[in-house]
């Protein structure tokens, strides 16, 4: 493609993703495709000879946007956003134009630079401590997800208690303790599974019944019970508002254990961190200057960053880079050597990284931080507004507490009634209807349903929408009868 003719299919892509989202409101939220369906669409072999790219944005129209659930639809409420912009996209594109591979600061100066110079204006907009700026002991660094930054803390983890061991000798005959709960993210088992500690290692604290945050004290208990059987505790995973329900660990009571014990406390803020934007929800940062290890954050989920950006900083990076450094006689080179400046290969699981900052830089620039604290607030207050309408609704009663942008809630069931499988069946009937989409968790053993709001081009008219479809599907619902005979069955 030569630069005259990507100019001009440049134009017309930029087109295709303006109509997108102008039309995307007319679209159902979700696809009504069976498996394989999408396949069966597309040519067996590759094609031996060259396509127009017109042809490629029409299949876009007909067979890609039929087969996808629209994260960006203003009636998508499921999981948590994941917010695109426009200045992201754009900021990605020139990312991608550009092609730059930033794995030292010798292969992409301004990469390097531009990203530590991002990530400290971040540590000034949400708040966070000092010593998380380049130039201290800790620094930042863009992950590509919160898991990543839960794995590569967990490596930083056992290099300081192995005092620099398991560089060369692995994890050892040493027994570890890694302290989680039921609320904490998936991804702490999984980094457990990777770095080959296993899943026995995750121990579940006690969460308190009402906020559903970990309760410091049964981690304590738990953490001297390992003492006693000779398991050195190795991480505290505090989560600062939790997936399933937005619930807030005590980050500062879980620090006193840690720090007691020389436990590494990372925190995991993946939906949440974002919003202390606001100063009124700065209470969000609480304990973390005082007691993280490590901290992380996802721009790319309620802070208008398309996926990737998770935004990720440590204390003291010695641990991390003591662990993850490597230099290959293929990458050695004078500023490397000098020590002058910060080579990211050795912040993370990969070698090769994209310029990602790029995208934060152009929307920290493109909004402002008002424009960032407008956007958090209208996503709280929309969030608040309706769970004044579940509470005040006698069909519905809230599940958890809604501090942010996440209300929970269930249908009140009659007794008798299988209140889970009425749960189920609402989902199915608010998805089905192709208007609004929602997503379920479990709260302590029952179903639980979930709107998030914060997306992107979701404004408050839509969350009224989707409170009225929910409305009516569980008028239809309970018009027909909850009786266990129309039931789909455990599944
Ligand atoms: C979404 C989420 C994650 C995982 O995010 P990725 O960036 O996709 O890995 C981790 N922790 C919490 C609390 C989350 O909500």
């Amino acid at each position: 493609m030569t630069p005259q003719e990507f100019r001009q299919y440049g134009h017309a892509t930029v087109d295709w993703i303006a109509d997108y989202w102008e039309r995307l409101e007319s679209l159902p939220v979700a696809p009504d495709v069976e498996p394989g369906q999408v396949r069966s669409l597309l040519p067996a072999r590759p094609p031996e000879r060259g396509e127009p790219f017109e042809s490629l944005l029409r299949d876009m129209d007909d067979i890609v946007v039929p087969g996808l659930l629209h994260w960006q639809h203003p009636r998508f409420f499921g999981y948590f956003p994941a917010n695109t912009s426009g200045p992201a996209v754009l900021a990605d594109l020139l990312s991608a134009g550009l092609g730059v591979q930033g794995m030292s600061w010798a292969t992409g100066p301004a990469c390097t630079e531009m990203e530590e110079h991002v990530l400290d204006w971040l540590v000034e907009i949400l708040g966070l401590p000092d010593h998380f700026r380049s130039g201290s002991r800790g620094g930042g660094v863009i992950q590509d997800t919160a898991s990543s930054a839960l794995l590569v803390s967990l490596v930083a983890a056992l290099q300081r208690a192995g005092k620099g061991a398991v560089r060369s000798d692995g994890v050892g005959a040493r027994r570890y303790g890694i302290y989680v709960t039921a609320e904490t993210h998936s991804s702490a088992v999984k980094a457990a599974v990777i770095t080959g500690l296993g899943e026995r290692t995750v121990r579940y604290v006690r969460t308190d019944p009402a906020t559903l945050a970990l309760d410091a004290d049964h981690l304590r208990t738990l953490v001297l019970r390992d003492l006693a059987d000779d398991i050195t505790p190795l991480l505290a995973v505090a989560t600062v508002g939790t997936t399933s329900t937005t619930a807030v660990d005590p980050v500062a009571a879980i620090g006193r254990v840690s720090r007691e014990h020389g436990i590494w406390l990372h925190v995991d803020a993946a939906y949440a961190g974002v919003a202390a934007v606001c100063p009124e929800l700065r209470w969000l940062n609480d304990g973390v200057a005082e007691y993280a290890d490590s901290y992380c954050t996802n721009p790319h989920k309620w802070l208008l960053t398309n996926f990737d950006c998770d935004t990720f900083w440590v204390a003291d990076r010695a641990w991390l880079t003591g662990a993850l450094t490597i230099l290959p006689e293929y990458l050695r080179n004078a500023p490397s050597e000098s020590g002058l400046v910060t080579d990211y290969r050795n912040w993370q699981i990969p070698l090769g990284r994209r310029f990602r900052a790029l995208k934060l830089w152009a929307v920290i620039r493109w909004y402002g931080v008002e424009g960032l604290r407008r956007h958090i607030r209208e996503g709280v207050a929309t969030a608040a507004r309706l769970a004044e309408w579940i509470r005040a609704d006698e069909r519905f009663e809230l599940t958890a507490p809604h501090p942010l942008s996440l209300v929970c809630f269930r249908l009140r069931t009659p007794p008798g009634t299988d209140a889970d499988e009425a749960g189920r069946r609402l989902l199915d009937r608010v998805n089905a209807s192709g208007t609004t989409f929602l997503t379920h968790s479990r709260i302590d053993g029952r179903i639980t349903l979930r709107i998030a709001t914060g997306g992107t081009f979701t404004r408050p008219h839509h969350v009224e929408q989707a409170w009225q479809c929910l409305v009516r599907e569980a008028d239809r619902l309970l018009a027909s009868g909850l009786d266990q005979s129309h039931g789909r069955g455990a599944g």
